[in-house]
C-alpha cells in the first residue's frame, strides 16, 4: 500500500486496522449504500483503541447508516429544485453554485449531498461545462461564483487553470469562492503552485475551509492553510456541528481558535442537515444555540461562526443563532432586556 493510496472499501480498512473483522459484513453493506474513502492523512489521525474517536465518527461507515427515518430527505437542502444546468444550482440571486466535480478525496459519513457524491460522479467538462459557463455568462446579477462539488480541489492544476481562465472572461463576476475539505484531508495536493492555480484573474478570492475537530490541524494541514492565505485567498471556515464529534464547547471552541490561528475566519457552523442515514449525529437546535451561546461568553470575537439553518426542502440558509435580547412589552421605559454573558439582564430603554 503506497502511503498516498485513499481506503476506499471495507476490505482496506479492516487491513489497515481500523474496522474490526467482525464488523465487515454490516459494513459492507452501508459501503454498497453510500461511498467509502479515508485518505492516509486521516487514516494516520484515528485513534483504533479509542472506540469514540471523533476522526473516525466522520469518516469510518458505521451500521447506523442504515437507518433511514422518515424526515431525512435524498436531497436535504433541495439543491435540484434551484438547478437550471447540469452543475449550476441559483437559488439566491446574487450568487450561483458551480459543482465541477461528483467525487470526493474522503466520504463524510454525515454528508448533506452523499446521495450525489461518489467515485463514479462525472466531473463536469466539454459541452456540459461550456453549457454551465454560458449560463453564468448570460446571468449579470451574478456576482459571486462558488466553486463545488464534491471537492472541486481533487481537479488537477492545469485543470484549474483552464476553468479559471474562461470564469476571468464573465465581467460581472467580481467574487469567485471554493468550498474544499482537502488542505485538511489530503494537505499534500496543496502546494505553492497548486495554490496560484487557484487563482481566478481579476476576481477576489475566497475558500471555505471545510473542518468539524481540532485534531484535523495537523502539522501538515497547517502548512497547506499558510500557504493559501500566503498565495492571497482569503481563508473562511465552514463546519458542522455533529454529536459525537464536536458538540461540547471545549471542542468547538479548540476548533473554532485553530481556525483563527490559521488565518482562517470563522464563517459557518451548519446545523446537520436531513441527510438520509445521518441520526445519529443530530442534535436540536436548543442544544446547538446553549454550544454557540457558551462561545460568545468565552472566545475572542474572531472565533465566532453565525450558527447557520439550511431550511429542509430548499428554501435556503437563515441564521439560528441564540437570542441575547427578550422582549418585554409591559414594563415601561423598557424596549428590551439584554443577557451579558453571566446571564444577568440589563434594561434598554426605547428609541
Ligand atoms: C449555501 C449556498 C450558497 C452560499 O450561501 P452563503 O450564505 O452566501 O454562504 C449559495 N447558493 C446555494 C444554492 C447554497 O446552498
Ligand atoms: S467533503 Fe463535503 S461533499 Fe465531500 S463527502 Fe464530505 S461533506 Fe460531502
Amino acid at each position: 500500500m503506497t502511503v498516498h493510496t485513499p481506503l476506499r472499501s471495507i476490505d482496506a480498512l479492516v487491513a489497515r486496522g481500523l474496522v474490526a473483522p467482525e464488523r465487515r459484513e454490516p459494513l459492507d453493506a452501508v459501503a454498497r449504500r453510500y461511498a467509502v474513502s479515508v485518505t492516509p492523512a486521516m487514516a494516520e489521525l484515528i485513534d483504533p483503541a479509542d472506540p469514540a474517536d471523533p476522526i473516525a465518527r466522520q469518516f469510518i461507515p458505521d451500521a447506523a447508516e442504515l437507518v433511514t427515518l422518515p424526515q431525512e430527505l435524498a436531497d436535504p437542502i433541495g439543491d435540484a429544485a434551484h438547478s437550471p444546468v447540469e452543475g449550476v444550482v441559483h437559488r439566491y440571486p446574487d450568487r450561483a453554485l458551480l459543482k465541477l466535480v461528483h467525487a470526493c478525496p474522503v466520504y463524510c459519513r454525515f454528508c448533506f449531498r452523499r446521495e450525489m457524491v461518489g467515485p463514479g460522479g462525472d466531473a463536469l467538462t466539454g459541452g456540459k461545462l461550456d453549457a454551465a459557463l454560458a449560463y453564468l455568462a448570460s446571468h449579470p446579477e451574478i456576482w459571486e461564483v462558488i466553486m463545488t462539488g464534491g471537492d472541486p480541489l481533487i481537479l488537477s492544476a492545469r485543470r484549474l487553470r483552464e476553468i479559471a481562465k474562461r470564469l476571468a472572461d464573465i465581467g460581472h463576476i467580481k467574487i469567485a469562492r471554493w468550498h474544499t475539505r482537502v488542505p485538511m484531508v489530503q494537505p499534500e495536493r496543496i502546494t505553492a503552485d497548486y495554490a496560484r492555480a487557484l487563482l481566478i484573474p481579476g476576481k477576489a478570492s475566497y475558500i471555505a475551509v471545510h473542518a468539524n475537530h481540532p485534531r484535523e490541524f495537523s502539522e501538515a494541514a497547517r502548512v497547506a492553510l499558510a500557504r493559501l492565505a500566503d498565495a492571497g485567498h482569503v481563508l473562511l471556515s465552514q463546519s458542522v456541528l455533529l454529536k459525537g464529534v464536536n458538540a461540547d464547547v471545549a471542542t468547538l471552541g479548540a476548533l473554532m481558535r485553530a481556525f483563527v490561528e490559521n488565518r482562517v475566519k470563522p464563517y459557518y457552523l451548519h446545523h446537520p442537515d436531513l441527510a438520509p442515514g445521518t441520526s445519529q449525529f443530530r442534535l436540536s437546535l436548543e442544544e446547538g444555540q446553549a454550544l454557540v451561546k457558551s462561545l460568545r461568553g468565552h472566545l475572542s470575537g474572531l472565533c465566532q461562526p453565525t450558527y447557520i439553518l439550511d431550511i429542509p426542502g430548499g428554501a435556503g440558509k437563515i441564521p439560528v443563532g441564540p437570542a441575547f435580547l427578550s422582549g418585554c412589552e409591559t414594563t415601561p421605559g423598557v424596549e428590551a432586556f439584554a443577557e451579558d454573558r453571566h446571564g444577568e439582564l440589563h434594561r434598554y430603554p426605547p428609541a
